[in-house]
């Protein structure tokens, strides 16, 4: 490899990658099967059509290593990748430290993150085979905008359940997803029979992302023209998240370096796995052992490092099949204290599967460094990250001071997942000095334990 001292590198247009990468048939012992929750038997691709698009259905159990990008999607695509990849010399030089650190920026997509990546495939493939609406839920409102302006690109009506607290808190991602041409309702809502017999219930709970997912399947599989979308976790998702990946490997070549340790955060799983599924097909296939490969989870909501490795729910009311998946319990709801993002109960268990054979790690931060790593971040590279992407940020410096200690020149791959110029209400809490720690307690995984499906024999 030539080496180079740029620090931006560009792929044109024309080089975009034209698959994207499945690691499906190249993983060295085959994915567990998602389970029927009421017959205990691996989930077929019939019981997913109510739900989903039949090419999506295929790409999840593909055993393809590549899959074509359709024209449609790689115009769209078009609007904002190839995405850049950065060599960030300001903040080695205020670490003061000899690692070389890269990051690719997802955050130049209309919606500020990676999930347009995979909202414009899903659309383009629901609308292809006929549908008029897709229904989803969001958390924080990053899923429904992306869904939204894929709906808009498309010409698909997007219904969006939004966990009630987020609703009321964070107005402004809501009017994005109104400005697409979306509809937003706070979760629990009075449109479902899930959000109605919470309502009776409990008229002020908050909302999960758990309890969003159910309101959003039990809307689309009741009606003819809509289909179900997730925004992460699933294995065509992580699919579409690759051309992360794999403009990442052009551009490192162009760079003159392969990368010593891959670093992203993790909430469902996606954003990271699209950049380091490409890799890892190195390390598995022996050419590149001793890449790292960690993933950033916060500490309020650490389904890799305490969670369970079991078959869960994706949701509250146990809708969905069951999935075998690192896993704080289906109910969990994560501490009010929490400001960063990453809340969903389980991972994706492709993550989860890599994780469990010992190809990835994983750590835990805290939420007060992670925020000051944003800040550092701020202040010398300029991007005011999401705060999801601080986690990753976060040990990406704890990485890069190492290599200080060790005098070791690593390359450091970080991938970057988003702004964070929808999040200053967290900014402005850490800013004034709002923000606590809080580790998610060991009697906390315990108690989720005994809410585990039981799995028919
Ligand atoms: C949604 C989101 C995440 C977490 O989701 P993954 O599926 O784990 O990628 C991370 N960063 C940003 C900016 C997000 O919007």
């Amino acid at each position: 490899m030539k080496k180079t001292d740029k620090s931006m590198f560009f792929l044109d247009p024309k080089d975009m990658p034209t698959k994207w990468y499945n690691v499906l048939p190249d993983l060295p012992k085959p994915l567990p099967p998602d389970l029927h929750p009421g017959t205990g038997k691996p989930v077929t691709p019939d019981d997913l059509k109510k739900l989903f698009p039949m090419a999506l259905i295929t790409q999840e159990f593909s055993p393809e290593r590549y899959i074509e990008i359709p024209d449609e999607v790689r115009t769209a695509y078009q609007l904002w990748r190839p995405t850049v990849l950065h060599r960030a010399y300001r903040l080695e030089k205020a670490l003061d430290t000899p690692a070389k650190i890269y990051y690719k920026y997802e955050g130049t997509s209309p919606a500020g993150s990676h999930k347009p990546n995979t909202a414009i495939a899903q659309a383009y493939y629901n609308k292809a085979e006929g549908i008029k609406r897709i229904s989803t839920e969001t958390g924080a409102g990053q899923w429904g905008c992306s869904l939204a302006f894929a709906g808009a690109l498309f010409g698909i009506e997007i219904k969006v359940y939004m966990v009630a607290v987020s609703y009321k808190q964070k107005p402004y991602r809501r009017i994005m997803m109104e400005a697409w041409g979306a509809k937003c309702v706070p979760s629990p809502s009075p449109d479902t029979k899930t959000g109605r017999d919470m309502l009776a219930k409990d008229p002020n709970y908050p909302g999960s992302l758990g309890f969003a997912i159910s309101e959003a399947v039990e809307d689309a599989a009741s009606r003819e023209d809509t289909h179900y979308s997730l925004g992460s976790v699933l294995n065509h998702v992580l699919l579409h998240q690759t051309i992360i990946g794999e403009e990442a490997r052009l551009q490192m070549e162009m760079a003159g370096f392969y990368p010593d340790t891959i670093i992203g955060c993790v909430g469902g799983g996606s954003n990271f796995a699209g950049m380091f599924l490409p890799f890892i097909r190195d390390k598995i296939s022996g050419k590149r052992k001793n890449t790292r490969i960690i993933c950033a989870e916060p500490e309020s909501c650490p389904s890799l490092t305490k969670g369970l490795y079991a078959y869960d729910f994706g949701d509250v009311a146990g809708l969905t099949p069951l999935l075998k998946m690192y896993t704080l319990g289906h109910d969990f709801t994560p501490p009010p204290v929490h400001a960063g993002g990453l809340r969903y109960h389980g991972m994706a268990p492709i993550v989860s599967h890599l994780y469990d054979l010992g190809l990835i790690e994983a750590k835990a931060v805290p939420q007060i460094a992670t925020f000051q790593a944003g800040i550092q971040f701020a202040r010398t590279e300029g991007i005011l990250s999401a705060p999801e992407t601080m986690h990753a940020i976060r040990v990406t410096i704890d990485e890069a001071l190492k290599c200080r200690e060790s005098g070791e020149a690593k390359t450091i791959l970080l991938c970057h997942s988003g702004h964070g110029h929808v999040d200053m209400a967290a900014y402005e809490a850490y800013l004034s000095g709002k923000l606590e720690d809080y580790a998610y307690p060991a009697e906390k995984v315990k108690e989720a334990l005994a809410t585990l499906p039981k799995i028919p024999a």
